[in-house]
This record gives structure tokens, sequence and C-alpha cells, in this order.
């Protein structure tokens, strides 16, 4: 498979995973976080997808398209290790319904290191039901794997929901 082609198929499984994700906790109270804001491609799409929700977004720096950048009140710049635990000090453990995890750099080896360090601050922010849908596997003992949508291929992207 060329590059071209693994990197469409790449966003159309995190598409599906997001649309999915937002579907089953639509009901659920809680926040969204958005973990790796980038150029804010997916942070749009959250905003779509889940309207009336309030929507946390992390990076260590703010690098997105103008129209896709967070209020200053809603953004929790730094290193994750970092601002995870900030954030659950301030927005409380089980606050979110749903996080989307989008770390992934170049170095896959790295990616799922930092994935699996930030794993348990994930869990606690979850509430009961909440979902996680991440680049890279979050393993914890509260989540378990969901089945992934239709058409999405095993590994390209990962779901997973907060035990109740
Ligand atoms: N979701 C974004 C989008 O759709 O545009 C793309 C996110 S990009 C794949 C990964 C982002 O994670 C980068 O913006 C990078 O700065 C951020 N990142 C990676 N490791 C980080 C860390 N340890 N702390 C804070 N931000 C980090």
């Amino acid at each position: 498979m060329s590059r071209l082609d693994s990197f469409i198929r790449r966003l159309e499984a995190q598409r599906s995973c997001l649309g999915t994700a937002a579907e089953r906790t639509g009901k659920l109270p809680g926040i969204v976080l958005e973990l790796g804001l980038g150029n804010g491609r997916t942070f749009d799409h959250l905003r779509e997808i889940c309207p009336g929700r309030e929507i946390y977004v992390f990076d260590r720096q703010v690098a997105a398209h103008p129209d896709c950048i967070p209020a200053p009140d809603r953004l929790f710049i730094g290193d994750f290790t970092a601002t995870l635990p900030q954030a659950l000090a301030r927005l409380g453990a089980g606050a979110a319904a749903f996080i989307h995890v989008d770390l992934g750099s170049g170095d896959a080896e790295a990616s799922q290191a930092l994935a699996a360090r930030l794993a348990p601050d994930i869990a606690a922010l979850m509430a009961p039901g909440a979902v996680v849908v991440s680049d890279q596997p979050i393993t914890a003992p509260a989540l378990h794997p969901l089945p992934l949508p239709d058409g999405v291929k095993p590994g390209r992207y990962f779901m997973a929901e907060k035990l109740g």
C-alpha cells in the first residue's frame, strides 16, 4: 500500500472511530478532551460532532489553523505528562465522557511509551461508560477495548471504554 493510501486510511479510521464514540457517549454527561491539537483538524471535527460539549485541548504548543484555536481557558499548554495531572486536579476525576488521544510522532516506540505513561491519568479522567479513542493503545485495568467500526483495520486506531 502506498504511503498516501495508508495516510488516507488512517484518517478514515480516525473519523469513523470519533463518530462512533460521539454517538456512543451522546447521552453521557461530561466534557470532551483532545490530547494533541496539532493543526486543529480533529478539534474542529469534535466541535462539529459533539455540539454543546465543553472541549478541553492539550498540546505543548499552539500551532493550529487560526480558525481552530480553542479559547485560552480550554487549553492546557505544556507536556502531557505535566498537564494531565493539572487537568485531573482542575476538572476532577471522572469528568470526561469522551477523550481523543492523537499524540503520535514519527517515532512509534516513543509514542507508545508516552501513551502507556499517560494511560492511568487518562483512565482517571474518564467517567464510567466514557470512551477513549486513540492513535496508540491505551491500556489500564479500568478500560476494556471496544470493537472498531466496520472497515477499520485492527491496529490502525483504538477504542476503549471505562468500566462502570
Ligand atoms: N489531532 C491533531 C490534528 O488533527 O490536527 C494532530 C495531532 S499531532 C499527530 C500530535 C500532537 O501532539 C502535536 O501537535 C504535538 O505537539 C503533540 N504532542 C506530542 N507529544 C506531546 C507531549 N509529550 N506533550 C504535549 N504535546 C505533545
